[in-house]
């Protein structure tokens, strides 16, 4: 499996539109790789996790356009995750040759209604409409999507909608996405060591850095589950670990963030990072 994580930032992007911290400055000075955008990641370069309104620009700075996307799988409702309203784009007169005919969208139940409530105030064009499949899943109840067994978990965040994480399983490797998360509910990690594979990666939401909140994981509470996972058998000494969703609030540039985990066996993930397992 190859995951690509297209954008590395947290809810407002580091450095954040509006924002002079001392944090932002430093990022626009390094540049690089201390510039992240909104949370977006691609599977085998063609299953899509979230849709920020960044998609577009994703898209230009990696070269590849999302016209043979057939499975989209949203996390929550938050902006900097799920961005409906550039869908209207996806066939008429705005997209033509698509490899997929049909894109499925999977989320929880806010997902579609939030898709629905868009395109009821601001219609789309019915041959777009219909190629668009809205899919609601729920916590622990696996499903198929293409060569995909994508199972469902709950997350520790967003607590006024059911919050969704995700295993990734190709029958071959298998890939725990948490982001985003606080650390996981004693439920979750049950079903995580319960799930009768090891995972091959874990992806940890790293939003906190050195403070503390329960919707968002920090650098501590990475650390802590990396080895969580592994003394629960979860994962092996093999497994990769990497963090995205990093802000400007609560820690600094990359070279700061790898400073952090140098020799943690932790990865700080950054905008184009790209990992084979
Ligand atoms: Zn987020
Ligand atoms: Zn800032
Ligand atoms: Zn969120």
């Amino acid at each position: 499996m190859e995951l690509k994580i297209l954008g590395s930032g947290g809810g407002e992007g580091f450095p954040a539109l509006f924002c002079e911290c001392d944090h932002c400055k430093a990022a626009r000075k390094a540049g690089g790789k201390s510039l992240r955008s909104l949370s977006q990641t691609l599977i085998d370069g063609k299953l899509l996790i979230d849709l920020p309104a960044a998609t577009h620009a994703h898209c230009l700075a990696h070269g590849f356009g999302l016209g043979h996307v057939e499975h989209l799988l949203i996390t929550h409702t938050h902006a900097d995750h799920y961005v409906p309203e550039i869908l209207d784009t996806r066939g008429g007169g705005f997209a033509h040759n698509m490899a997929a005919e049909k894109l499925n969208i999977y989320g929880n139940k806010d997902v579609k209604r939030r898709f629905e409530g868009t395109f009821e105030l601001f219609p789309i064009g019915k041959e777009i409409r219909e190629s668009i499949v809205l899919h609601v899943v729920r916590a622990f109840e696996p499903f198929t999507a293409g060569e995909y067994k994508i199972t469902p978990i709950k997350a520790c965040h967003a607590f006024e909608e059911d919050s969704l994480n995700y295993i990734i399983d190709d029958g071959e490797k298998a890939l725990l996405y948490l982001v985003d998360s606080g650390y996981p509910y004693e439920e979750t990690l049950d079903f995580i060591n319960n799930y009768g594979k090891k995972f091959d990666c874990v992806v940890m939401d790293a939003t906190m850095g050195d403070s503390y909140y329960k919707g968002h994981m920090n650098h501590d509470e990475n650390k802590k589950l990396k080895e969580y996972l592994i003394s629960s058998g979860a994962c092996d000494k093999s497994s990769k670990f990497i963090i995205t969703h990093i802000t400007h609030n609560h820690t600094g540039t990359h070279e700061y963030v790898e400073k952090i985990f140098a020799g943690s066996g932790i990865e700080v993930s950054y905008d184009g990072y790209r990992i084979k397992f």
